[in-house]
């Protein structure tokens, strides 16, 4: 039977992404939308969420699209009101308000999904099958893209909280604390801010037990998302952004979802096992960076 959700703000990945991967799921409708300007043809939209929990007792499912820093406001108020809660990546702000999230959610018993998309990118399950018992020795990820063909006009990724190049980034990380057989933890890390700027526009990360990142917003030509995972004489690629798997030179066998539907597939399941499902592996290694960072100041930046 499908479960009425609600969709909240409706910006460049509600439309993208989340729209269509409810109108195609079995599990899902969407029943309502909250936003301050945008809307879904034939679908009740709401300016005012307060007003949506208390109008919409039907709807006991809310994903939230908005960027991370007002998420919290509105996880906080959706979970108050009893419903379960989908986040967007990356789910927060700052790790500590994630963490009241998850112990908000625990005490109201409802279910959290602090999603990873990029973890469901269909190549990503067989590297971490290949991996699960083997010592990883070198790691290369490179994530370069180009951010005013990705973002347009996205002021937010700019501003405090915005996590400038992280917010690409945070991808790749998501990947990397997936398919890992043992955490790693961050050394070092040089991040280039542009001067009018107040988040980054590229890093260089190295962890511990070899694994090395280079994120980069302003690639132009051909976008890059891969990363090359060696353990001894093993090697695996996970390339376009790990929808790709690559074992010794030979192609690995991906799974079926495109990326958004395998995550309303995992809500669907963590809802029917009243579970949680927050791991915020990946935004420790933002904050550490952020936190261990050497500053450079490089050309200023305009969209
Ligand atoms: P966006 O289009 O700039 O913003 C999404 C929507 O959030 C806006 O349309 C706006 O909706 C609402 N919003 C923005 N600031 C707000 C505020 N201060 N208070 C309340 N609502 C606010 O951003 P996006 O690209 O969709 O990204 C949203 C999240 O999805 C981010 O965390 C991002 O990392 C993640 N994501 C983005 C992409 C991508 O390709 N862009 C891919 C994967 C994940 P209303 O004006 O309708 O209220």
């Amino acid at each position: 039977m499908e479960q009425p959700i609600c969709l909240v703000g409706i910006g460049k990945i509600a439309v993208d992404q989340h729209v269509p991967a409810i109108a195609g799921s079995l599990d899902w409708t969407l029943a309502a939308t909250v936003s301050r300007a945008g809307s879904v043809e034939g679908v009740p939209s709401y300016s005012d969420f307060d007003a949506m929990l208390s109008e919409r007792d039907d709807i006991r499912v809310v994903s939230l699209c908005l960027p991370p820093v007002p998420r919290f406001d509105y996880a906080s108020r959706a979970i108050a009101a009893g419903r379960h809660v989908m986040l967007e990546k990356p789910p927060g702000a700052t790790l500590a308000e994630v963490h009241a999230l998850e112990a908000m959610a625990h005490k109201a018993g409802v279910s959290l999904f602090a999603t990873w998309h990029s973890r469901m990118a269909k190549g990503v399950a067989a590297a971490k099958a290949f991996l699960a018992n083997k010592v990883v020795t070198e790691a290369q990820i490179m994530w370069k893209e180009d951010v005013r063909r990705w973002h347009p006009n996205q002021e937010w990724v700019f501003e405090p909280g915005g996590m400038g190049v992280f917010d690409p980034g945070i991808n790749a990380l998501s990947i990397l604390t997936e398919v890992l057989p043992a955490p790693v933890h961050l050394q070092s890390a040089v991040l280039k801010f542009p001067e009018n700027r107040q988040t980054p526009i590229a890093a260089d990360l190295v962890f511990s037990g070899g694994v090395k990142a280079e994120f980069d917003w302003l690639k132009q030509g051909e976008q890059l998302w891969e990363m090359t995972i060696r353990a001894d004489d093993d090697e695996v690629r996970l390339i376009e952004g790990g929808n790709r798997c690559v074992i010794n030179g030979v192609e690995a066998q991906g799974t079926m979802l495109e990326e958004y539907p395998a995550l309303y597939d995992r809500m669907a399941t963590l809802l029917k096992a009243g579970a949680r499902d927050v791991d915020l592996a990946p935004m420790v290694h933002v904050a550490d960076a952020l936190t261990l960072g050497r500053r450079e100041i490089v050309a200023p930046f305009a969209f």
